[in-house]
C-alpha cells in the first residue's frame, strides 16, 4: 500500500483530517448526540414490514423522486409546507453538501460562525468553497447586528447557521435570522449577489418552551433553507435521513447535483414506516428533555457553567482542566465529547440510567479534586 501524502490528491484536502467522532465501545456513548433509546419495538417491526415489502423489487431502481416520502415529510412538518417544497438525502450532511455543490463551489464562499457543527468547514473544503468564520462574542452567543455585518462584509453566497447550535445548544432568535437574510437581499440589491441562508435545524424537536422554528420565516423568503434530520429526535441516526424545507425552485436545484436514485428503497421504506408511526417514535424526547435540564441543573449545583440547551446536550464550562475530566469520565466508563473549547465539554443526555452514571461519576471526579472546577471563568 501507498500512503495518503504520495497520491495525486487535490491540494485543497491535502493535511486535512476526516471527521472522526471517537467511536468507543464502552458502556455510556454520551459523545455524538444520538437519541440513546432504542427504536421501539412496535416501530422496529413496522420498518421490518415496509422494507420485506419493498426487498423483492430492489431489482428495479428505486422512485427517484421519493414522492411518498416527501408527502410524509411535508405533512410531519405543517406550517403549510408542500411536498414540492421538501427535498432528502442521506443524511442532513448531504443534504448540507448537495447545498454547496450548487450553491457554493470554486470561487464562491461559505459563511458560518464558529464553534459551530465541525462538518461545515469540512462540507466547504470537499466542495472546493472557501470558508469564513464570522466568529461569536465571549460567551459563544450571535447577535443580529454581529452576523449582518459579517454578511454586509464577505458577501458569502451560502450562510450555515446551526440552530440549536451545536456544540452549544442554544437556538438563534428569528431576529437573528431575518437580519441575516435581509442583508443579503441588501447586497444584492446593491448590484451584488444574494446568498442562501441555510439553518440547520438537527435538534428542532428538543427545543425549549418558547423556541420558534425558523420554518415560520419560509413564506416570503426564496433564500430561506430549513434543513432537519431523522438522526437525532427521531433515533434514527443508523438510517440516514435528512431533509429541507425551501422554496420549490431550490429541490430543483438540488436535482442537478444529487446522484440518480441516491435515496435508496431500503432508505425510502424505513423513513416513510418511522414517520406513520412518529407519536410514538417521539415519546422519548420529553424524556430527553428531561434529562437535559436535570443535567443543567445537577451541574449548575457543582459549580459548573452549562449554556441553555435547546437540544439534547449540554455544553458547559468551567472546567481547569477539560481533557483530563473527559479522560477521568472515559476510565469510569462515559464517553463525552471534548470538542477542543478550553475548559469546556459537552454531553448527550441518555436515559435516565446513563444521565444518572454521567453526573455520578462526574460528581465523583469533583470530590475527589475540588480544584477540577476552576475559580473564576477562564474563558
Ligand atoms: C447531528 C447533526 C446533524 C445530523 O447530521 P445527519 O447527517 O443528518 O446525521 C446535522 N447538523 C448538526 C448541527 C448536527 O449536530
Amino acid at each position: 500500500m501507498t500512503d495518503l501524502s504520495s497520491l495525486p490528491l487535490r491540494d485543497s484536502l491535502r493535511g486535512q483530517s476526516p471527521y472522526g467522532a471517537p467511536q468507543l465501545d464502552v458502556p455510556y456513548m454520551l459523545n455524538t448526540n444520538e437519541n440513546t433509546h432504542p427504536v421501539p419495538q412496535a416501530v422496529a417491526e413496522a420498518i421490518t414490514a415496509r422494507v420485506a415489502k419493498v426487498a423483492g423489487g430492489l431489482n428495479r431502481y428505486p422512485d427517484r423522486e421519493f414522492t411518498e416520502l416527501r408527502e410524509h415529510l411535508a405533512a410531519y412538518l405543517g406550517h403549510g409546507i408542500t411536498p414540492e417544497q421538501v427535498w432528502a438525502a442521506n443524511g442532513s450532511n448531504e443534504v448540507l453538501q448537495q447545498i454547496l455543490q450548487a450553491f457554493g463551489g470554486p470561487g464562491r464562499t461559505l459563511l458560518s460562525f464558529l464553534p459551530s457543527y465541525s462538518m461545515y468547514p469540512l462540507l466547504a473544503n470537499g466542495t472546493d468553497t472557501a470558508f469564513v468564520d464570522g466568529g461569536r462574542a465571549a460567551d459563544h452567543t450571535l447577535s443580529a447586528e454581529h452576523a449582518a455585518a459579517l454578511v454586509r462584509e464577505h458577501r458569502p453566497n451560502v450562510v450555515f447557521l446551526a440552530s440549536p447550535n451545536n456544540p452549544t445548544g442554544t437556538a438563534l432568535g428569528l431576529d437573528v435570522i431575518e437580519a441575516i437574510y435581509a442583508a443579503q437581499a441588501q447586497n444584492e440589491a446593491e448590484g451584488g449577489h444574494g446568498a442562501m441562508v441555510v439553518v440547520d435545524e438537527a435538534y428542532a424537536e428538543f427545543a425549549l418552551a418558547g423556541t420558534d422554528s425558523a420554518l415560520t420565516l419560509l413564506r416570503g423568503r426564496e433564500r430561506l433553507i430549513v434543513t432537519r434530520t431523522m438522526s437525532k429526535a427521531f433515533a434514527l441516526a443508523g438510517a440516514r435521513l435528512g431533509y429541507l424545507a425551501a422554496d420549490a425552485a431550490v429541490a430543483d436545484a438540488l436535482r442537478l447535483v444529487r446522484l440518480p436514485y441516491h435515496l435508496s428503497a431500503v432508505t425510502q421504506a424505513t423513513a416513510i414506516a418511522a414517520l406513520e408511526r412518529v407519536d410514538e417514535l417521539l415519546e422519548t424526547v420529553e424524556d430527553i428533555k428531561g434529562q437535559r435540564d436535570r443535567i443543567v441543573a445537577e451541574l449548575t449545583g457543582m459549580g459548573l457553567v452549562p449554556a441553555v440547551s435547546d437540544s439534547n446536550f449540554v455544553f458547559f464550562g468551567r472546567l481547569a482542566d477539560a481533557h483530563a475530566v473527559w479522560e477521568a469520565l472515559l476510565e469510569r466508563g462515559v464517553l463525552v465529547r471534548d470538542v477542543g473549547i478550553p475548559h469546556h465539554l459537552r454531553v448527550t443526555a441518555g436515559t435516565e440510567e446513563e444521565t444518572t452514571a454521567f453526573l455520578d461519576a462526574l460528581r465523583e471526579i469533583v470530590e475527589q479534586d475540588p480544584a477540577v472546577v476552576s475559580a473564576v471563568d477562564a474563558d
